[in-house]
């Protein structure tokens, strides 16, 4: 009898090293007793993605920081959003074609959830994870603006429907939940935009989101003090990361699944 071999997956990025991806998959392939492994690999040119992938007899990556764009370039096929974004997060292996996805915008609609339902949003910052976000709530027929400190990312985001303001230009308005996209607060203590005009954002709003994790950000803090409901960015990495899986392993994810994934990228 003829013994299946063991399928390879993986993570390209640069930096690599603190990705918690491995840990969070080789669980859910324990969890599901899939014959399976998941690795990093520190990729610094990504101009031969597709063919590193390939070559490397891999089933499935994951893409992140600074390729998603160049993956997006690469993949035979584009499917579902990841189309209007532009970048892509995942690659699945099917047929000997790399088919491409973008799961963190669905995984960061998954991660707001718990704050019931809301409809218009402000997201600070126009970079990548804006365009995610941004495209998911379009598609849910969210009203969608952005602000971000300074003009030349706005254009695509304006081109595509959403309302833009630069700190300048910002008019305030109600928001049911305020975003913040940004670094800033990633390794330093700085606000995403100007301390007193997020002060008044708050004031007219309900809901803070911070796409950065594992730390309470100055935006996160702010708003906490002025009586928003809160939320940090670990849930948008572990739903990112499970609809990724679903697309690995072919299994709708369960709650077990979710628990388990999510207790492998609390560990160290
Ligand atoms: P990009 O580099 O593509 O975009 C960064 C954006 O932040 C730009 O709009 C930039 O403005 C703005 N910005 C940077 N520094 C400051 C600052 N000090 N003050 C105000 N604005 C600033 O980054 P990404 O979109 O890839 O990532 C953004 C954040 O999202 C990161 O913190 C990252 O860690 C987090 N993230 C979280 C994920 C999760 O699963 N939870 C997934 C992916 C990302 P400008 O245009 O003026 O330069």
């Amino acid at each position: 009898m003829s013994k299946s071999l063991s399928e390879k997956f993986v993570i390209f990025g640069n930096p690599v090293e603190h990705s918690k991806s491995p840990q969070m998959h080789n669980a859910g392939f324990d969890h599901f007793s899939i014959d399976a492994s998941y690795e990093k690999y520190l990729l610094e040119d990504a101009k031969k993605i597709k063919k590193i992938f390939l070559d490397n007899k891999f089933s499935g990556a994951n893409i992140t920081v600074p390729h998603k764009e160049t993956a997006f370039a690469q993949a035979d096929e584009v499917i579902g959003i990841a189309k209007k974004i532009g970048a892509v997060n995942t690659y699945v292996k099917e047929n000997g074609k790399v088919l491409a996805y973008n799961t963190d915008g669905p995984g960061f609609l998954k991660a707001i959830e718990s704050f019931g339902e809301v409809k218009k949003v402000l997201i600070i910052g126009a970079g990548g994870t804006a365009r995610a976000i941004a495209f998911a709530l379009q598609e849910q027929g969210k009203e969608v603006s952005i602000l971000n400190r300074s003009k030349e990312k706005l254009a695509f985001f304006k081109e595509n429907g959403f309302v833009t303001y630069t700190w300048d230009s910002f008019r305030l308005d109600h928001f049911d939940l305020v975003v913040n996209s940004t670094s800033a607060g990633l390794s330093d203590d700085l606000y995403p935009c100007n301390k007193t005009q997020l002060e008044n954002i708050f004031l007219n709003s309900v809901n803070a989101f911070d796409c950065i994790y594992g730390k309470e950000t100055p935006f996160l803090s702010l708003a906490k003090e002025e009586g928003l409901k809160t939320k940090d960015g670990e849930d948008m990495l572990l739903y990112q990361g499970i609809l990724a899986f679903e697309y690995f392993s072919k299994k709708p994810a369960n709650k077990t699944l979710i628990e388990i994934m999510r207790n492998a990228l609390k560990k160290d």
